[in-house]
């Protein structure tokens, strides 16, 4: 049976354009094509993870606002709980802008993350029972610390399995880490947290080894055209990267982390979830866009069976 996924973070509406190449800073190129979505990497997860089968309810907040509208019709279309998604009456939803490199699937992004960086107390407070009670808190950087330090508070005094995606590569304290269980970072976010660069293997033991120093249970480290690594007491692991045709890898790291979670939730192992992380990552970037760009379970498993072999109950 699956266990429950509560992800606490934002939502930003993306928007989404393509380009040759992206411009250098003053200079303005044509561009191709507009695309506008749901994003924000805690909504991208929480929808990977649930498209990926998993039992999720998502927490964020969004301004009074069309693109507030269009997130909770977006989540009511996919069968999401949107009973937490907060609605701020004086701060705008929050919105992504995205230039998109077609030539070389590269991407640039600046985040304004408007409601979603303003979640109140009284919000979190009204979401301890949720959050008490899931079996797994997923949570990322791009909303309001005060919030996330609470939520994971809460989350840690009920015994919840803690992940932190640990995106936008921000510091942390040493403190809040001890809290975690299985932090997920991308190499330039593990490199600004350990100090490590990482462009080897043995870069990601040593990283790894650095956040279990300060306290966090396992690790797990995405290396993009690499594959993904994972690290706990008694072993570590790194997986290729699947070969498929990139055609964007926005939104590749919040991929791998609602199939890695929805792989926890199924009760299966650090290095198994490692695997279905890989897939499902490796199967959003051959669409475009983010959360419409999530691979549903039926893909998943048919990409994890070609390159992993048969599916079993405990691990692969
Ligand atoms: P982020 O978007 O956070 O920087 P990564 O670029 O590390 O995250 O990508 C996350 C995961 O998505 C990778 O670990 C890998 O599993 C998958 N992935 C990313 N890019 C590709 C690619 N070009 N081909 C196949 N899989 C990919």
């Amino acid at each position: 049976m699956s266990r429950k996924v509560v992800v606490f973070g934002s939502y930003v509406t993306d928007l989404t354009g393509r380009s040759g190449r992206l411009p250098v800073p003053g200079e303005t190129v044509k561009g191709s094509a507009f695309l506008m979505g749901p994003g924000g990497k805690g909504s991208n997860q929480a929808v990977a993870a649930h498209r990926a089968g998993a039992d999720v309810t998502l927490v964020t907040k969004v301004g009074s606002d069309v693109f507030g509208t269009m997130a909770v019709d977006f989540y009511k279309k996919e069968g999401m709980d949107t009973s937490y998604v907060f609605v701020d009456e004086k701060k705008e939803t929050g919105c992504a802008l995205i230039l998109v490199d077609e030539t070389t699937a590269q991407n640039e992004i600046v985040v304004l993350s408007g409601a979603c960086d303003n979640i109140t107390p009284e919000d979190v407070e009204s979401c301890r029972e949720l959050i008490a009670s899931a079996d797994i808190l997923l949570v990322q950087l791009e909303i309001n610390f005060d919030a996330l330090f609470q939520a994971v508070d809460i989350a840690w005094e009920a015994g919840v399995t803690i992940v932190l995606n640990t995106a936008p590569a921000a510091k942390l304290p040493d403190e809040f880490l001890r809290r975690i269980d299985i932090v997920t970072p991308n190499e330039t976010e593990a490199k600004l947290l350990t100090g490590v660069t990482i462009e080897t293997e043995e870069d990601a033991k040593k990283a790894a080894a650095v956040f279990m120093e300060k306290g966090v249970k396992e690790v797990v480290i995405t290396l993009g055209s690499m594959g993904a690594f994972a690290m706990n007491r008694e072993k570590s692991e790194l997986v290729g990267r699947l070969p498929v045709e990139a055609v964007d890898t926005t939104g590749a790291g919040d991929a791998f982390n609602g199939g890695f979670v929805m792989a926890l939730a199924e009760g299966k192992d650090l290095f198994t979830a490692l695997r279905y992380g890989n897939v499902t990552g490796a199967l959003s970037v051959t669409r475009k866009g983010t959360a419409p760009s999530m691979p549903d379970r039926k893909a998943i498993d048919e990409l994890y069976e070609k390159h992993y072999g048969k599916i079993t109950a405990g691990g692969y």
